[in-house]
């Protein structure tokens, strides 16, 4: 059957073969055809026409086009719903025995998009790759767009938490694992399953030789870390087969330690509302939202990577809040500073993309617009020993890529190398030769008219031009008979004659060969220049990081100037004294009424602040407040509040009971239970850990049991004792400050006049007294008979205190309507419920049942 079909059919099965799990884009003409299962695919997720195509006599197979133009707006909706799409050109300039030579030039995955209309700008476009082999874990990740590789070695008995942490932080938009390896549940990104032998640790270890030309990982600091090897291996390989192109712009791999920044598990990560809100997923009112003043692409990156990767290091914590003080004292020099950042293009991903091949004209023009304003930006900074001497000394001018790109890109390039104009005049000797005798050409065409009349002395002769003959000469019939002997007649109309002559159709060829020719020479002279700018590109990329760099600080400083921000005091020790802080995102949202500002002094020996109050008393806030100033501190950043001074934190820990949280398949308390434990394994003596509600999500006994002994725990435990902020409703777990000598009691404080409850969002010294949950019933617009029945309830059940609680009955207003003396009620009232055993209840039940139900 095979030979039946037609040849380009054939071609296609050939390639198809190699990619089975992808979409293939073949390349015909104009368009990009899919066909059988694919093109069914295509037809459905981009809304597209299914048509046929004849293949074989009498056979048709299914097949849907686009065109190659919109190519970008297709992969664009493929790769968002986790397609993979192999893009195969025609290549070559001559069919061969009448078919285009074709192959595949790349395979787009969600981890691997270059296309800048399908990468979002202000975050990184990651591919991840994930080995895990029992209790260790290898993470690499490469941006392509960027150029960024590095690769970290996990190791714990919970390494599934471990790795999904990393990845959370991460986000990347693809990962890639080994055949048959299982993830942790519910990840960022499309996950791309891969033959388990591609990871095989010699077969990465030698990519990794290979790639970089090295003989030994040493210098990448891998010795040690086989996993990581392996995970980096993985990726390389992925790239070999889905874009070769970008392996070049991998030019090392860095090792780094999850010891290098600070700890965030996910929970950590998504309940502090770092970089998207719980509720909505959007950055708007998230940490980032409120520090982010960046003007930069490079500069969202690169703030969004700092929000979550708070420094553990003191000094380099200090040298970040030098840089920050210098530019929010200074309002004048920041302004100028961000004013001159606003214009500059995204240099980094331009870069990589004139490393890739990838660069358009316009790009380039692009970069040498950024070059351009350098030197005012440098100079506006230069030359008064600040802060930020560091910064400045990793920026380059990149004079010689500015002078190349001067000299070689003209003004108003076109965007595509499509049209012509693209390299200024001057820059190439061969170009401006065509560029020269073409326009001559065209003068002596645009003068033939002219000269010929007054040659021939015929006053009506005239140059003309057509698709079939070209330019021409044409005499009208009355003057034929004096025409020249060498015009050749070439066409014969009504009333008139048309010539050529051999001299001018030498310079029509000039004419309409010269555009043909300056495009080829042009793209041959642009790709050349990319290479020489590429050459330069380390140069580029270190100064496209200063620049980010900068733009981080002037947007810390600028977001510390709005908010009224202070500079932290960072210490080596244990210490945590906030004073008159504020939570960085509520404080703004609070329209109109003010936020409250709260201290959080531990004193000295405190390890555990218990606080009580009533719902919706501030008790949360106040517990984030306390970490979000923690981890602001430590990212470099001023922080809301009068006065900070914070001892480094290892760690900070979060277990916030958050209502709207449905994982599947557990119950909310399960989760709570298993994120109390982690936190209770890994916490050390240095680690913040803000415990909101713990024991919430069970009865009332039960909960106040776990979270009495998870506080005497991390109280106890000489490996634990982290400074620990503990909110709770029960106020029973106020008496625990009697028991244990660093436990301290603060509660909200609350005003009560004329029966009106007001909550003051005041945390003070001293347990509540009340929990005032009534008072919320009665906020959330309880009907007024329950209200006051409750409140019946809790007297009774408060002057009761300790011993089994025996509430009065209510009963229904129609009990009334029976005799006073209704025989069951006497003998309830005869019982004393407290001697009953559960069985003489239960027998008493029966009884009473016989009697008064089933003798009527
Ligand atoms: P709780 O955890 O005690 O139930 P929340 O921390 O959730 O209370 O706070 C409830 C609401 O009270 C918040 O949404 C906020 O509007 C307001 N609030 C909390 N803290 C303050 C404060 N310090 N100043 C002003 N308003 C606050
Ligand atoms: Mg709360």
């Amino acid at each position: 059957m095979e030979e039946e079909v037609t040849p380009i059919r054939q071609q296609y099965l050939e390639i198809k073969r190699e990619y089975q799990n992808t979409i293939l884009f073949f390349r015909l003409g104009d368009f990009y055809e899919t066909f059988d299962h694919d093109a069914e695919i295509a037809a459905r997720e981009l809304d597209i026409v299914l048509t046929s195509r004849n293949v074989a006599k009498g056979m048709r197979i299914p097949m849907a086009g686009i065109p190659y133009h919109a190519v970008e707006n297709y992969l664009a909706r493929l790769i968002d719903k986790g397609y993979h799409v192999a893009i195969c050109e025609q290549v070559g300039e001559q069919p061969v025995k009448g078919l285009f030579p074709r192959q595949v030039v790349r395979v787009v995955t969600p981890g691997t998009v270059i296309e800048p209309g399908l990468l979002n700008s202000e975050r990184n476009n990651y591919l991840a790759c994930v080995v895990i082999s029992e209790a260790r874990a290898g993470i690499a990740y490469a941006d392509i767009t960027t150029g960024e590789f590095a690769a970290t070695e996990l190791s714990g008995e919970d390494i599934f938490s471990l790795v999904r942490a990393e990845l959370m932080r991460l986000h990347p938009a693809e990962v890639l694992v080994p055949d048959g390896q299982a993830l942790p549940g519910d990840l960022p990104g499309h996950e791309t399953h891969w033959p388990a032998w591609r990871f095989e640790p010699g077969r990465c270890q030698e990519t990794l030789f290979q790639h970089f030309q090295v003989a030994s990982l040493d210098g990448f600091g891998m010795r040690s870390l086989p996993l990581a090897v392996r995970s980096a291996g993985g990726i390389l390989q992925y790239l070999q087969e889905t874009q070769p192109a970008a392996l070049k712009l991998l030019t090392g791999v860095n090792t780094y330690s999850l010891n290098d920044f600070m700890n965030l598990d996910a929970a950590t990560r998504r309940n502090l509302e770092l970089t998207e809100t719980l509720r909505t997923g959007e950055v708007t009112g998230s940490l980032l939202s409120v520090l982010d003043h960046t003007v930069t692409p490079m500069g969202k990156r690169l703030i969004r990577q700092w929000v979550s990767k708070p420094l553990l290091n003191r000094a380099e914590i200090e040298t970040r809040l030098d840089q920050v003080a210098y530019l929010k004292d200074s309002g004048l020099l920041r302004a100028e500073l961000r004013s001159h950042l606003k214009p500059l293009a995204d240099l980094e991903r331009l870069t990589n993309r004139v490393i890739s091949g990838s660069a358009l004209p316009r790009d380039l023009t692009a970069i040498r617009g950024t070059l351009d304003e350098l030197p005012d930006l440098v100079s506006l900074l230069q030359g008064q020993s600040s802060p930020l001497d560091s910064v400045l000394g990793h920026l380059s001018l990149c004079e010689d890529a500015f002078t190349l790109l001067q000299a070689a890109i003209d003004e108003n390039t076109p965007a595509t190398l499509q049209n012509i104009g693209v390299i200024r005049p001057g820059y190439s000797a061969e170009l401006d030769a065509v560029v020269e005798s073409s326009r001559s050409a065209r003068e002596w065409i645009a003068n033939l008219e002219s000269v010929e009349r007054e040659r021939t002395g015929i006053k009506t002769l005239k140059v003309g031009y057509n698709k079939v003959f070209g330019y021409y000469i044409e005499i009208t019939n009355s003057n034929t008979d004096i025409a020249p002997p060498e015009y050749i007649r070439k066409q014969t109309l009504v009333n008139a004659e048309r010539y050529i002559t051999p001299e001018m159709k030498e310079y029509e060829t000039l004419v309409l060969n010269a555009e043909e020719r300056i495009r080829e020479i042009e793209g041959r002279t642009f790709h050349e220049v990319c290479a020489r700018l590429g050459k330069f590109s380390l140069e580029l990329l270190q100064t496209a990081r200063s620049l980010s760099e900068l733009d981080v600080l002037a947007s810390l400083a600028e977001a510390a100037a709005a908010n009224g921000y202070i500079c932290p005091t960072i210490s080596d020790d244990q210490c945590l004294e906030i004073r008159d802080g504020r939570h960085p995102v509520v404080e703004r949202s609070l329209a109109g009424s003010r936020f409250v500002p709260n201290d959080a002094v531990f004193e000295e020996g405190e390890v555990v602040r218990i606080i009580t109050g009533p719902n919706m008393s501030g008790k949360s806030t106040f517990l984030r407040q306390v970490a979000l100033i923690t981890l602001m501190a430590q990212m470099g950043s001023f922080v809301p509040a009068g006065s900070a001074r914070i001892g480094l934190v290892d760690r900070i820990f979060t277990r916030i009971g958050a209502q709207d949280e449905i994982h599947a398949g557990q119950s909310t308390f399960m989760v709570e239970m298993i994120e109390t434990a982690n936190i209770l394994h890994h916490a050390t003596p240095r680690s913040l850990l803000i415990l909101d509600e713990i024991g919430r999500g069970t009865s009332t006994y039960d909960g106040v049991s776990i979270a009495w002994a998870v506080v005497e725990y991390i109280h106890n435990h000489p490996g634990l004792r982290a400074r620990t902020l503990f909110a709770t409703h029960y106020h029973e777990l106020t008496q625990l400050s009697e028991l244990l000598p660093s436990v301290r009691n603060y509660n909200v404080a609350v005003s009560e006049s004329e029966g009106k409850v007001v909550f003051l969002h005041k945390i003070v010294p001293g347990g509540a007294d009340r929990s005032y949950g009534i008072h919320v019933a009665q906020l959330a617009g309880l009907p007024r008979p329950i209200i006051q029945r409750a409140m019946e309830i809790l007297q009774q059940l408060e002057t009761s205190s300790g011993k089994a609680v025996r509430i009065q009955p209510m009963l229904p207003q129609q009990i009334a309507l029976f005799p006073e003396t209704n025989p069951l009620i006497d003998e309830l009232k005869a019982i004393d419920v407290n001697t009953l055993s559960p069985i003489e209840a239960l027998n008493k039940l029966y009884e009473w049942q016989r009697k008064y139900l089933h003798e009527s």
